[in-house]
C-alpha cells in the first residue's frame, strides 16, 4: 500500500505540472486548472462573495469524498506535501533531519483557518498565501515554467526557503501545523468513515507513534486523532504483531484547539480585518487585468494562485506588493513598462479559476477599460525635444493617440479618453529612458 501511495503521489505531482506547463498562451489551455478548482478554500471564498463557484464544484467533492474517506487527500495527491516528502527523504539521506526534533502544535492550523475565515468575512482573502494549491501553483509556476526575476525569486524563496527550514526539524511541519487547507478537510475527516483501526493484540509499544509523520496516532496508541490521519499506511508495516488496519470505526482523539486558543484567533482576525480595511490603500499605478471584478470583490475572489500572472504572454502581469495595501499582496497588477496588456489575449480571464477575473470575448477587448494613458509633456521626446516620434501612436491597438501640432517642428501625443482602454502598449514601446513619458494610471 505504501508503493501505491507513493505511485499515485508522483502521478498527482506529474499531472499537476502538466497542466501547470499547458496553461500557457503558446500551448493553449487544453485542461482547466483542476487542482485549483478542487480548492474547498476557494468554494468558500466565492460563496463569501455571494456568487454561486459552480466551476469549483469539484471542491465539494472533495469535501464528501473527505467526508468518507477521511484527510485522504493530503497524504495521497496534494502536491505541496508530495514535494515536502521529497524534501523530507533527501535531508534524511544527508541526514541533516538530525539537527533538531520538534513537536509541532496542531491546534495552530485550526487557529490559523479561524483567522482566515474572520478575514474572508471582511472580504480578504488573505488566507491564500499559505494555502497548499495556491502557493504550489504560485510556486512552480514561477519558478520553474517562467522566465526568473527578482520579484519571483523573492515570492518563491519566502515560500520555499522557511518551508525546506521546517521539514528539518520534524515531518510535515507545515500540514501539521499550518496549512489551513489541511485544517478544513481535517474538520470534516473527523467524521470520515474509514479510520485507523488497532485491534486486540497492540502491544503499547508505541512504534507508530513514533513513526507517524502526522502525529495522528493518540496518547493510547489504540486510538487515532482523526483529524491529522492522512491514511498513509506509513504504521502498518511496522507494527510487531499486525495489530493495525484501516476500515469502518476505530477509536478517535480530538486534535482541535482549546476555547482560549479558538476565541483568540477570532480576536487576531477581527483585529487584522479592521486594519486591512483602515489601511485600504490604492496606488494611483494599481492597473488590474482587463475582466477583474470590482476592486473589493477582486480581493475577495483572488486565491494568489498567479495562474494569470504566468500565463500572460507578455509578462506584464506581477504580483503586487502593497500597490493594493496589505490585503492585495501577491494579487496580479499589469506593469505596463514591463509588459503591456495584448490585443489578442484573454488568457489571464480564462485561467483563473475563481472567476475574479471574468471570462469575455477577445472581440469585446476593446469595451474594457483597465486604466487611462496620460502623456507627460516634459518627458515627451516630440513635445520636449521637437524630434519625430510616433512610438505610442504606432503601437496602439485601439486609435487612442491623436497626434496634434506641437510647440516645435514635431507632431504631439495626446491620448483619446473614449478609446483608451490602459492596456499600456504605449508606455511600454515609449522610448523615453528611464519612467515612459506615457504612463497608464487606474481610472476612478
Ligand atoms: S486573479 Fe490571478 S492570481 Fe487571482 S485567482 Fe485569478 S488567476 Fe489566480
Amino acid at each position: 500500500m505504501r508503493f501505491l501511495r507513493r505511485f499515485v503521489q508522483l502521478g498527482a505531482l506529474a499531472g499537476f505540472l502538466y497542466i501547470l506547463y499547458r496553461t500557457n498562451f503558446v500551448k493553449g489551455i487544453k485542461i482547466p486548472a483542476l487542482f485549483l478548482r478542487l480548492d474547498p478554500l476557494a468554494f468558500f471564498a466565492n460563496l463569501s462573495s455571494r456568487s454561486l463557484p459552480i466551476f469549483l464544484f469539484p471542491a465539494l467533492i472533495l469535501l464528501i469524498a473527505t467526508l468518507l474517506l477521511g484527510r485522504f487527500f493530503c497524504g495521497w495527491i496534494c502536491p505541496w506535501g508530495t514535494v515536502l516528502d521529497i524534501f523530507r527523504r533527501i535531508a534524511r539521506w544527508l541526514r541533516l533531519d538530525r539537527i533538531a526534533s520538534l513537536n509541532p502544535p496542531l491546534w495552530l492550523k485550526y487557529a490559523i483557518l479561524a483567522v482566515g475565515v474572520v478575514l474572508s468575512l471582511f472580504g480578504v482573502s488573505f488566507i491564500f498565501i499559505l494555502d497548499p494549491l495556491s502557493l504550489s501553483t504560485r510556486l512552480w509556476g514561477w519558478l520553474v515554467f517562467m522566465p526568473l526575476d527578482k520579484t519571483k525569486i523573492v515570492w518563491s524563496g519566502l515560500a520555499v526557503v522557511p518551508v525546506i527550514l521546517l521539514e528539518l526539524f520534524a515531518s510535515r511541519f507545515w500540514c501539521r501545523s499550518l496549512c489551513p487547507l489541511g485544517a478544513l478537510l481535517g474538520l470534516f475527516s473527523y467524521f470520515s468513515l474509514i479510520k485507523r483501526k488497532v485491534n486486540e493484540n497492540c502491544i503499547d509499544c508505541g512504534k507508530c507513534q513514533r513513526i507517524c509523520p502526522m502525529s495522528a496516532v493518540g496518547d493510547d496508541p489504540r486510538s487515532t486523532k482523526a483529524s491529522e490521519c492522512t491514511l498513509c499506511w506509513d504504521c502498518v508495516k511496522p507494527c510487531p504483531v499486525k495489530a493495525i488496519s484501516f476500515g469502518k470505526g476505530g477509536r478517535k482523539e480530538v486534535s482541535l484547539p482549546g476555547r482560549r486558543a479558538f476565541l483568540s484567533s477570532l480576536g487576531l482576525g477581527l483585529i487584522m480585518g479592521v486594519l486591512f480595511r483602515k489601511t485600504r490603500f490604492q496606488s494611483s499605478t494599481l492597473i488590474r487585468p482587463p475582466g477583474a471584478r470590482r476592486e473589493e470583490e477582486f480581493l475577495g475572489l483572488c486565491i494568489r494562485c498567479g495562474e494569470c500572472i504566468r500565463a500572460c504572454p507578455t509578462g506584464g502581469l506581477r504580483p503586487a506588493l502593497l500597490e493594493a495595501g496589505w490585503e492585495g499582496i501577491a494579487t496580479p497588477r499589469l506593469v505596463p513598462r514591463i509588459g503591456g496588456c495584448a490585443s489578442y489575449c484573454n488568457l489571464c480571464s480564462e485561467v483563473c479559476p475563481t472567476g475574479a477575473i471574468k471570462p469575455y470575448k477577445l472581440e469585446d477587448k476593446a469595451n474594457i477599460k483597465i486604466g487611462i494613458a496620460k502623456v507627460d509633456y516634459n518627458r515627451c521626446i516630440a513635445y520636449a525635444e521637437g524630434k519625430d516620434c510616433l512610438v505610442c501612436q504606432e503601437n496602439c491597438s485601439y486609435q487612442a493617440i491623436a497626434l496634434l501640432p506641437g510647440p516645435k517642428k514635431a507632431k504631439i501625443p495626446k491620448v483619446r479618453p473614449r478609446r483608451c482602454v490602459g492596456c499600456g502598449m504605449c508606455e511600454n514601446h515609449c522610448p523615453a529612458e528611464g519612467p515612459a513619458a506615457i504612463r497608464v494610471y487606474r481610472r476612478d
